[in-house]
């Protein structure tokens, strides 16, 4: 990530938003917006790191439910946040926790929208795991849509993939109403 070119490119945002750039309280600022940039889209920064798999010959449904989550999105540059859940029935093959997680985080920590984050999770967890159904689903809040524009506070917007054997709509609710909804 150019963190200089940001640095200046915020600079020009004080600017033309009519402040002054040099005043004590927003001297570093430039460098501060870089910085929390770097971290939070650092997402693109993610290659193909292990993702370690263990044989597992278990054939329950494994769920992992309310993991944080937070994005920007791609139209307004500013976040949505909320919660993603995950379920998936093995097919010999199962992840880390952790692993999870940081293939949400590899495709979050990016400018997104919701709808296409939900399809490339799914996407590299049916990859990665090859298992017999999954089912992404994430709920967020769009800072965009509740500070400006029609302003619906508390507002959620509810993204849902499903593959495998829980393409059958039966079977999804099944799973959806596992994570309460
Ligand atoms: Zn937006």
């Amino acid at each position: 990530m150019d963190k200089e070119r940001i640095e200046k490119a915020v600079k020009e945002i004080l600017i033309a938003i009519g402040e002054d750039p040099e005043r004590e309280g927003l001297r570093e600022t430039p460098r501060r917006v870089a910085e929390a940039m770097e971290e939070l889209l650092a997402g693109y920064e993610k290659r193909e790191e292990d993702f370690t798999v263990f044989e597992d010959k278990s054939d329950g449904v494994i769920i992992l439910r309310d993991i944080p989550i937070f994005s920007f999105c791609e139209h307004h540059l500013l976040p949505f946040i909320g919660k993603a859940h995950i379920a998936y029935l093995p097919n010999g093959k199962i992840a880390g926790i952790s692993k999870l997680v940081r293939t949400i985080e590899k495709y979050s920590r990016r400018l997104q929208v919701q709808e296409r984050l939900t399809k490339e999770i799914a996407d590299e967890l049916m990859e990665r795991l090859n298992p017999k159904g999954l089912v992404v689903v994430i709920e967020a809040e769009h800072l965009c849509m509740t500070l400006r524009g029609v302003r619906s506070p508390g507002s959620v917007v509810v993204t849902y993939q499903a593959r495998g054997i829980y393409e059958d709509e039966s079977l999804s609710r099944s799973i959806l109403s596992l994570f309460g909804k």
